[in-house]
C-alpha cells in the first residue's frame, strides 16, 4: 500500500512561472525592472536583524498604515502573501465543495488553480472577440451555486480595462448573496479616468472586494505582499484561513516603507505608462493586433504561433510569457529592453 493523495489533484495543471534565463531580459512576470528604493532596502536591512522574532501576525502597523491611506476601517482590510493568496483565501473563505467560482477566460491563471484546489467548481467565462472581459456573460454565467467571481481589471494577460460605469452597472446586477473579487494587481499603472477604483467600489457595497499586491507598482514581487478591502465579515474570514504568521516580518516592513514614497511609486508608473504607449504604437506600427492596455504589459493574440514567437524571442535572448495556442504576453520593462523586445518583434515575419 502507498499514500494517496486526491486524486483530482492529478489533473490539476501547475501554476507556470516566467521563466529567468541568465543573459536574457526577463519580460515574462510583469515585475518592475528597477530594484527596490534605497529607503526600503534600507528598511528591510533594519527588519532583517530582528528576524528570530515572529512577525506580527495581525500585520497590525501595515493594515494601520493601509487604512489611513485608503480611508477604511482596519476592520475591512485583510493582508495576504502575495495577492494569488487572497484568491486561494477567497475561495477556502467562501466555498464548500459544490459551490462555483465564475471567472472570465482568459485570465489570471491562479483562478482555476486556487478554485480546484478548494474543491469548488471552476466557471471559465470566454472574453469578448476583442480580448476585453465579457460582463454580461459573467453574469448570465452567475446559478445560484456561485459564491464568489473574479473580475480582473486591467486583465491579466490580455491588459483591457473596464469602465467605471459598465463595473457598476454589473454590480447592481449581481446577486446580493454572491462575493465579486476586483482584482486590481496592475491598478497603480492605469491612466484611464474612467477607470473604477475597487477600493471605494468596495466601500459602498457589500458584496464586494478588492485585491492589490505590492508586488507589481511597488515593485516587492519577492516579498509576497497584497491585501484585500472588502466586507468585515469577508476580511474576518480571510484572516481566519490564512496561514499563521505567513506574512513575513522583512515583507511588512517593506511594505510599510514603499507606503512611504508615494512619489517616487507615481514616477515610477509615469514611465512605465509612457513606455507603455510607445511599445504598443510600435508593435501597432509593425502590424500586431495588440489590444489597448491599461497594464505593465501588452499582449500579442497570436494564436497558434505564439509557441513559434516565444521561441524567436528566446533566441534573442527576450523572455515573454507564452501562452500555447493563444498569444504571447510581454512585460514593459526598461526603455532599453523594450527596444529589445521591439527589435525582436520586428524581425519576426508576420
Ligand atoms: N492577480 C493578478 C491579476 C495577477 O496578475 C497576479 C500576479 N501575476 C496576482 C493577482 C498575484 O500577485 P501577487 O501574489 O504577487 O500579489
Amino acid at each position: 500500500m502507498s499514500v494517496r493523495t486526491r486524486a483530482d489533484l492529478d489533473q490539476l495543471p501547475p501554476y507556470v512561472a516566467g521563466r529567468t534565463i541568465p543573459g536574457s531580459i526577463k519580460l515574462a512576470s510583469n515585475e518592475v525592472s528597477e530594484g527596490p528604493l534605497p529607503s526600503v532596502v534600507e528598511a528591510i536591512n533594519r527588519a532583517a536583524a530582528e528576524v528570530h522574532r515572529y512577525p506580527d501576525m495581525g500585520v497590525g502597523r501595515l493594515t494601520g498604515e493601509l487604512a489611513e491611506r485608503l480611508d477604511v476601517p482596519s476592520a475591512r482590510i485583510a493582508v495576504g502573501c502575495g495577492s494569488v493568496a487572497l484568491c486561494q483565501q477567497l475561495v477556502q473563505a467562501m466555498c464548500t465543495p459544490d459551490d462555483e467560482v465564475v471567472f472570465p477566460w482568459r485570465s489570471f491563471e491562479a483562478y482555476p488553480i486556487v478554485t480546484q484546489v478548494a474543491g469548488a467548481q471552476a466557471v471559465r467565462v470566454p472574453l469578448t472577440a476583442g480580448h476585453a472581459l465579457d460582463l454580461d456573460a459573467l453574469l448570465a454565467a452567475i446559478t445560484p451555486k456561485t459564491r464568489l467571481v473574479f473580475v480582473c481589471t486591467p486583465n491579466n494577460p490580455t491588459g483591457t480595462l473596464l469602465r467605471r460605469a459598465e463595473v457598476e452597472s454589473f454590480l447592481d446586477r449581481v446577486p446580493s448573496d454572491v462575493l465579486v473579487a476586483l482584482d486590481e494587481a496592475y491598478f497603480e499603472f492605469v491612466t484611464d479616468p474612467d477607470a473604477p477604483n475597487g477600493v471605494d467600489i468596495a466601500a459602498e457595497r457589500d458584496n464586494v472586494v478588492a485585491l492589490r499586491t505590492f508586488s507589481k507598482a511597488y515593485g516587492l514581487a519577492g516579498l509576497r505582499v497584497g491585501y484585500a478591502v472588502g466586507p468585515q465579515r469577508v476580511a474576518e474570514a480571510l484572516r481566519k484561513v490564512c496561514i499563521p504568521f505567513s506574512v513575513n516580518a522583512v515583507a511588512q516592513t517593506a511594505a510599510i516603507a514603499s507606503l512611504d514614497a508615494p512619489d517616487e511609486l507615481r514616477k515610477r508608473c509615469a514611465n512605465v505608462a509612457s513606455e507603455r504607449e510607445r511599445v504598443h504604437r510600435e508593435l501597432v506600427g509593425i502590424g500586431y493586433d495588440v489590444p489597448e492596455t491599461q497594464a505593465n504589459f501588452v499582449w500579442l493574440p497570436l494564436g497558434e504561433r505564439t509557441d513559434e514567437f516565444n521561441e524567436h524571442c528566446l533566441g534573442n535572448k527576450v523572455v515573454v510569457r507564452a501562452f500555447a495556442g493563444d498569444g504571447a504576453r510581454v512585460t514593459i520593462g526598461l526603455p532599453e529592453e523594450n527596444d529589445a523586445f521591439l527589435a525582436a518583434a520586428r524581425s519576426f515575419l508576420l
